[in-house]
């Protein structure tokens, strides 16, 4: 397995590696996994006919309830899997039940490989210093104690005093985080007018990059953040480019669809993203829908990288708003559209119903506003938050609270949109026009 020359190999070439890997995959899951074996048998899939990806729309979906549910019985794990001989990841739980991932060394070298394939080919060399912001430190290994590679892990538990004196003192080449942990970390370096030293890349991890984040790492650190997509079940799927652009898909261990209405979305268009892990053996994960979002993709990046592109990532479906016309706002959407006016993380927004929305906000939330007072609702803040939340949901029944700041929830990332009313689930499929 070749992953460093993959990603210039001719779009024929990964096709026809797609299509070996994915019948590969797919007989594996039928013979060995007793939840594929129920739910194909179930959709009268004909698992031999299968040549390779023109047969994938064969193939049901599965959501993340069923996978769930389906390790809870037992039924997810390939037979014969010694799991005392495995590795796993836990998933933050933060959609319900966490799922625990497990993984063969050989399975956790290659997701290992394809997220080193990213950094290599942002210029990362051995000698670097990488700084990586993490509720919990990761493992340090043995070269890491001889320089090689070398890792500081910044806990984001610590105050952030003490997160930016860590990172001032490492000086890395490489940066990494959430967009949340990233957007703090900037923040308070602006606040405390240090200056950081310049690093070679800056990747978020773990959420979409929203417009205020991009322009805050891009300002406090002198480079525009690396985009990285991935879901603790399958691993890194599409990182960006030095364009920072559209994503380029992992085409070699997984295979991704943006689908609209169960179909391929046109480039351009939203829809919702599904994820074949091409080479999970363990626990495969055949046409998995991440319940995430984006916007389809097509044609060739300029930086001459062959692997096939996706748009925008646009963030959780359930994080996402419905309104009264069919049009469904993304979390991206929404947070650029605010962006400016509100300061992620100080304000969070729920629809009740396709008409009434609340919104929270804590003192720090209005940006260049000393802090809000409560009676200040009524006036000037009220009429500044209310116009320009309008002009992106139209009239609806909008009421604002101030509230203290949220409790932080385990999982180091911002929520800022919730759908907590009953608005009809599965929408999308009827909300033509939706990305526009
Ligand atoms: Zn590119």
């Amino acid at each position: 397995m070749d992953l460093r020359s993959n990603v210039t190999r001719s779009p024929a070439h990964l096709r026809s590696l797609q299509d070996h890997l994915f019948r590969a995959a797919a007989i594996h899951a039928y013979r060995n996994v007793q939840f594929y074996r129920r739910v194909w048998d179930e959709a009268r899939v004909d698992v031999q006919a299968i040549r390779g990806i023109q047969d994938l729309e064969s193939i049901p979906i599965i959501t993340a309830p069923m996978v769930r549910e389906a390790a809870k019985l037992g039924e997810l794990l390939a037979r014969g899997v010694d799991p005392s001989s495995c590795t796993y990841l836990d998933t933050s739980g933060s959609s319900g039940v966490a799922l625990r991932v497990w993984k063969r060394p050989l399975e956790e070298r290659v997701r290992r490989a394809v997220g080193l394939r990213i950094w290599f080919e942002h210029g990362f060399h051995w000698r670097h210093h990488t700084a990586q912001f993490q509720i919990k430190p990761g493992p340090s290994h043995m070269l890491q104690r001889f320089g090689i590679s070398r890792k500081t892990w910044i806990s984001t538990e610590q105050s952030i005093e003490d997160q930016l004196a860590q990172l001032l003192e490492a000086k890395p080449d490489v940066v990494v985080g959430t967009a949340t942990a990233l957007r703090r970390i900037a923040r308070a370096s602006e606040a405390a007018q240090v200056i950081l030293k310049q690093p070679r890349v800056v990747f978020c991890a773990g959420e979409l990059v929203d417009a205020e984040t991009r322009q805050l790492v891009t300002r406090v650190f002198n480079r525009e953040p690396v985009g990285l997509y991935g879901q603790t079940e399958v691993g890194y799927i599409a990182w960006q480019c030095e364009q920072r652009g559209s994503f380029h898909v992992n085409a070699d261990t997984h295979f991704v669809e943006v689908l609209r209405d169960g179909i391929p979305a046109h480039p351009g268009d939203l829809g919702t993203i599904v994820v074949t892990d091409l080479r999970a053996r363990t626990m495969p994960l055949i046409r998995y829908n991440t319940a995430d979002l984006a916007i389809a993709a097509s044609g060739e990046c300029s930086c001459g990288r062959q692997l096939p592109l996706m748009g925008s990532i646009e963030g959780r479906e359930r994080a996402s708003i419905l309104l009264g016309d069919g049009r469904l706002l993304t979390t991206r959407k929404i947070l650029d559209h605010l962006a400016g006016t509100l300061r992620l993380g100080e304000f969070r927004l729920y629809q009740e119903s396709l008409k009434k929305f609340r919104l929270e906000l804590t003192c720090h939330a209005l940006v260049g506003h000393p802090g809000i007072e409560n009676e200040d609702t009524d006036s000037h803040v009220h009429l500044t938050v209310l116009g320009h939340l309008r002009k992106l949901l139209g009239e609806v029944d909008l009421s604002i609270r101030i509230v203290k700041p949220w409790p932080a929830d385990g999982t180091g990332k911002t929520h800022a949109i919730f759908r907590v009313g009953n608005l009809n689930e599965g929408s999308l499929r009827d909300t033509t026009g939706a990305a526009s």
